[in-house]
C-alpha cells in the first residue's frame, strides 16, 4: 500500500501532463480555441491561465530565499574552503563543454539533413531583435550595487556571489556568527518543505499549463514547419539520451539508467513551465535528496546552471541558424558556424533561465555572423512548444553537472543514489503536520506570550 502511495506524485505528475496534452489538443483541433468562445475566453485564458500562472509564482516565490539560505549554509558546510574554488571551476568548464557539444552536434545533424533548402517564405517572415548586454556589463553584474535589488529582481549571478561572500564572512568570523549559520540552516529546511507543500499540488497546475500552451499552438505551423522542428527534437533527444549521459558516466561513473528515473519529474516541471528558474526548487530538491548531492555542491551548481547553462537552448540556436541561412541562401562556411558556436556559448552566460530568452540570444547572434534578424520570424510559431522542450533539456544538463562535481567531491551519498525511491514525494506525507508537533508549538507560544 505505501508503496503505491509513494508512487503517487510522480504518477499524478506525468498523468497531469499526459491529460494536458489530450484536452489541449482537442480544444486546438476543434477549433474551441477561437477567440470570444467560452471555453477560450473562460477555460484557456481564464481557469488553466490563471491556476498555471498562480503555480509559476508560487515557484518563482521560493527561488531567491532557497538560493540565498541554501547557499549560506553550502558554504559553511563546506568543510574545506578550497572546496569552493574547485566546484566553481569545474562546473563553470562542464557547462561551457556541454553547451559546446550540444550546439557543435545540432549544426552538424541539421547540416546533414539540409534543412530549410529550397523553401521560399523568407518574404513573410518578421522579428525585431532585441539588444542584448556586452559580455564585459555581464562581468560587471555580477558584482551587485545593491544585493536586496538584485533580490528582488531575482537576478542570479549577483545573488550567488553575495551569499557565498557571506557565508565566507561568516566562517572567519566563527563562533560569533554561529546562530546566524544555525537560523540559515532552519530557514533553508523551512524552504525545503515550502518546495514540498508547492511541489504537491503540482499535477493539476502542470494539467492547466500544458492544456493551455497546447490549445493556444500553431498545429498547422508545426506541420509546415516538420523539417525544422523534427530536426531540431532529434538533435534535443540526442543530447539528453546520449549525449549527456556519455558525459555522466565518463565523468562519473553513476548509473544513466538512474539518473533518466529520477530526472523526470524535474523535467515534466521544465517543460511545463518553460523555465529552468522557476524550476530550481525542483531540481535543488531532487538533486540533494534524490541524487543524494551534498548541498555544500548543489546549492552552488543549480542556480549556476539555471542561469548560465543552456544546452537545449543552444541546440535550438545551432539548428535554427542552419535552417535560416538554408531559407535565405546564405553560405555560412566554417568560420561562420564557428561564431555561432562561440557566440551562443557566450550569450548562455548572460542571459537568464526564463521562457523565450532563446530567441533574443539567437537574435544577437545573427547579428554576429550577418544572417537577417527578421528570419527568426519564421520559427516564432513554433517556438513556445520547442522551448517547452529544450528547457527541459537545460536542466537536465544542470543535474548532470551536479552530479558529476559532487561525486568527483566526495560530495554525494551513492545510497541515495542508487536507491529508486530516495527522497520520492507523497503528497499526503508533503502536507501533513504531527499532531504532537502541532501542541508542542502551541506550548511554545504560549510561553512566550506569559513571559
Ligand atoms: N526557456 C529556457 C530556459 O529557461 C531558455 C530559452 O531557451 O528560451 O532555460
Amino acid at each position: 500500500m505505501s508503496e503505491v502511495k509513494k508512487m503517487s506524485l510522480t504518477v499524478k505528475v506525468l498523468l497531469g501532463m499526459a491529460l494536458g496534452i489530450i484536452v489541449g489538443l482537442i480544444i486546438n483541433l476543434t477549433g474551441m480555441n477561437a477567440p470570444g468562445t467560452f471555453i477560450n475566453e473562460y477555460i484557456v485564458n481564464g481557469l488553466f491561465h490563471v491556476i498555471g500562472k498562480m503555480f509559476v509564482n508560487a515557484l518563482k516565490m521560493l527561488v531567491v530565499p532557497l538560493v540565498f539560505f541554501s547557499l549560506i549554509c553550502g558554504v559553511c558546510g563546506i568543510g574545506d574552503i578550497r572546496m569552493l574554488g574547485r566546484v566553481g571551476g569545474k562546473s563553470f568548464a562542464l557547462y561551457m563543454m556541454t553547451t559546446a557539444i550540444a550546439i557543435a552536434t545540432a549544426i552538424l545533424i541539421a547540416v546533414t539533413f539540409g534543412i530549410g533548402k529550397g523553401m521560399n517564405i523568407a518574404t513573410k517572415a518578421e522579428f525585431a531583435g532585441k539588444e542584448q548586454p556586452p559580455l564585459s556589463q555581464v562581468l560587471i553584474d555580477i558584482i551587485p550595487k545593491n544585493p536586496i535589488a538584485s533580490m528582488a529582481n531575482g537576478d542570479m549571478l549577483p545573488i550567488i556571489f553575495f551569499s557565498i561572500l557571506l557565508g565566507v564572512s561568516m566562517l572567519m568570523l566563527g563562533k560569533k556568527a554561529k546562530s546566524f549559520i544555525e537560523g540559515a540552516e532552519i530557514a533553508n529546511e523551512i524552504m525545503m518543505k515550502m518546495v514540498n507543500i508547492i511541489m504537491s499540488v503540482a499535477p493539476y497546475a502542470v494539467f492547466a499549463l500544458i492544456a493551455k500552451a497546447i490549445s493556444t499552438l500553431g498545429l498547422d505551423l508545426l506541420a509546415s514547419l516538420a523539417g525544422y522542428v523534427g530536426v531540431l527534437v532529434g538533435a534535443l533527444m540526442f543530447h539528453l539520451f546520449i549525449t549527456l549521459m556519455i558525459v555522466l558516466k565518463v565523468f562519473s561513473g553513476l548509473s544513466p539508467a538512474m539518473f533518466l528515473k529520477k530526472i523526470r519529474n524535474v523535467q515534466v516541471f521544465a517543460f511545463s513551465t518553460a523555465s529552468s528558474n522557476a524550476t530550481i526548487p525542483v531540481t535543488m530538491r531532487t538533486v540533494t535528496e534524490r541524487f543524494g548531492v551534498n548541498n555544500s555542491v548543489a546549492s552552488f551548481t543549480v542556480p549556476f546552471g539555471a542561469t548560465i547553462n543552456m544546452d537545449g537552448t543552444a541546440i535550438m540556436q545551432g539548428v535554427a541558424t542552419v535552417f535560416i541561412a538554408n531559407v535565405y541562401n546564405v553560405e555560412l562556411g566554417i568560420s561562420g558556424y564557428l561564431t555561432v558556436i562561440l557566440m551562443s556559448v557566450l550569450a548562455s552566460i548572460g542571459t537568464a533561465g526564463v521562457p523565450g530568452v532563446g530567441l533574443i540570444m539567437l537574435s544577437m547572434v545573427f547579428t554576429q555572423v550577418g544572417l537577417p534578424v527578421e528570419g527568426i520570424g519564421l520559427i516564432l510559431g513554433v517556438d513556445r512548444l520547442m522551448d517547452m522542450i529544450r528547457t527541459a533539456v537545460n536542466v537536465s544538463g544542470d543535474a548532470t553537472v551536479s552530479s558529476i562535481v559532487a561525486k568527483s567531491e566526495g560530495k554525494m551519498d551513492l545510497s541515495i543514489y542508487n536507491d529508486p525511491d530516495a527522497g520520492m514525494l507523497d503528497t499526503d506525507e508533503a502536507l501533513e503536520i504531527d499532531d504532537a508537533v502541532e501542541a508542542e508549538m502551541k506550548a511554545a507560544v504560549e510561553a512566550t506570550h506569559q513571559k
